[in-house]
């Protein structure tokens, strides 16, 4: 896009004189009953730029951005080229949010267009955080603050653009806190993992168990899976944790052998930051050393969301494979809808996603999708497991689509290894 000069042609501010434009906004606007809002622009994955092309090159791309955002601007604003890629736009003497909101379509448009530099097209986007005084907070600095804080909301729900409010701020302090209780976690031994088993539809013979991790806490009680690994994955410390799953699963496995209980697979969640690390088999590998533990007893579960880096997920499946482990595709069906991997990628087992199964007895649509997951596996020559099976009725269909395995609250909620153990482990007869 080209900019040319225009008759409101401004410049950006400096960081200083951008604080007191803001604090002289925040004076008028009391004064005359109006409100000042602060947007956070932050320009997403800039950094490619800078990589493929060079820091001199990226610098050109910002100084157009920086011009064209200029040209945005209306009298009552203001502009400060805050960091690198990001900028703080002050909006003064507005009526309502309407008009912020207004303004971020402005920076829609512009940012429609490609900006070209040297000949060479670069299509951008953004994310902007709004934070508006007098409801947010009457202070310059904070009001920075919280419109950055709006804008890192943004990024993470992966939306254009985030209103501040008092939830978020609550929302980060109530992760922090978490974060560094659950460093905590593993040192203090409050994990322990459950074991649910799965079950074959033709022997209603245990066949092998999932190992689930579980998270007691002395002062918060337990806390969900749900809750902790999803953080856990974000800050990076789902690594200790899975790598502390897959050893207590495997020395356990390996434990019950030594009992003299005739062996069964044992099923491990790897999360997608674990899957995306250069040493991922290394460290299996190294694992089942430690351990002693047959490699054809261990199974890794994946979501389909591994198979958005092909590439990498073919050469790790491979890998995995060599090393003697099974695959398995968890929460099949929810993903990401290319199939094309299922050809590519040497995978064991696919398991329904209990959404499905959940639906199925009052939705012929459900039924409809879990009979052609069956077939469709089969057909790969692959296994199949229902997972979420609660009732018989629905291992009875399960059953009549011809779905190899179950697991759910029907056979056993996941228990501890002992209850586990006592429930469900056999010695040869
Ligand atoms: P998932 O891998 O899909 O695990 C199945 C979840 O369904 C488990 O929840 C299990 O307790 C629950 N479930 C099993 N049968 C039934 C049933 O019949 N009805 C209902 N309503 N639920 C059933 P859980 O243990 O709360 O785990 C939730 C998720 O957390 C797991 O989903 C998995 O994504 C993650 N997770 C759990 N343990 C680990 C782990 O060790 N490592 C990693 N990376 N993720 C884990
Ligand atoms: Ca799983
Ligand atoms: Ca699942």
């Amino acid at each position: 896009m080209n900019i040319t000069n225009n008759s409101n042609f401004k410049k950006p501010l400096c960081r200083s004189s951008f604080i007191n434009q803001i604090r002289k906004a925040i004076l008028s606007s009391k004064q005359n009953n109006q409100m000042v809002a602060l947007l956070f622009i932050d320009i997403n994955r800039f950094r490619s730029i800078n990589e493929a092309f060079g820091y001199t090159h990226g610098d050109l791309v910002l100084k157009s951005v920086t011009k064209g955002l200029v040209c945005t601007l209306t009298n009552e604003a203001a502009i400060c080229k805050i960091w690198s890629d990001e900028y703080v736009v002050l909006l003064s003497n507005i009526n309502n949010i309407d008009h912020a909101l207004d303004y971020v379509e402005k920076i829609n448009q512009f940012f429609k267009k490609p900006i070209i530099v040297k000949g060479i097209e670069h299509h951008l986007s953004f994310r902007t955080g709004i934070a508006v005084c007098p409801n947010d907070c009457s202070n310059a600095e904070e009001l920075i603050h919280q419109a950055a804080i709006a804008m890192h909301h943004a990024k993470k729900h992966n939306i254009n653009h985030s209103l501040y409010n008092l939830s978020i701020t609550n929302k980060i302090y109530r992760d922090m806190e978490l974060e560094t209780d659950l460093h905590k976690a593993l040192a203090n031994n409050e994990f322990y993992l459950t074991y649910q088993p799965q079950i074959d539809t033709r022997t209603m013979e245990t066949i092998g168990y999932e190992a689930l991790l579980r998270w007691h806490n002395p002062l918060r009680g337990m806390v969900p899976p749900g809750r902790f690994i999803p953080l856990a994955e974000e800050t990076g410390q789902i690594l200790e944790i899975d790598n502390w799953v897959l050893r207590t699963a495997c020395q356990q496995n390996q434990e019950w052998k030594r009992k003299g209980y005739m062996p069964l697979k044992v099923s491990v969640n790897i999360s997608m930051y674990h899957f995306k690390q250069k040493d991922i088999v290394k460290n299996i590998s190294a694992v089942l050393k430690r351990t002693g533990l047959t490699p054809r007893l261990l199974e890794l579960e994946v979501t389909e969301r591994v198979t958005t880096d092909i590439e990498h997920a073919f050469s790790i499946f491979h890998e995995l494979k060599q090393l003697g482990v099974s695959i398995s595709i968890d929460d099949f069906g929810i993903g990401y809808s290319s199939l094309n991997y299922l050809k590519k990628l040497p995978i064991d087992k696919i398991k329904i996603d209990s959404s499905f199964v959940k639906g199925m007895l009052e939705c012929k649509k459900d039924t409809a999708i879990v009979s052609s997951i069956i077939t469709l596996a089969h057909n790969l020559e692959l296994q199949v497991i229902a997972e979420g099976v609660e009732d018989g009725q629905q291992l009875s269909l399960l059953k009549k689509l011809g779905c190899d395995q179950i697991q759910g609250y029907l056979i056993s909620k996941p228990i501890v290894s002992n209850n586990f153990q006592k429930k469900f482990l056999k010695k040869p007869s």
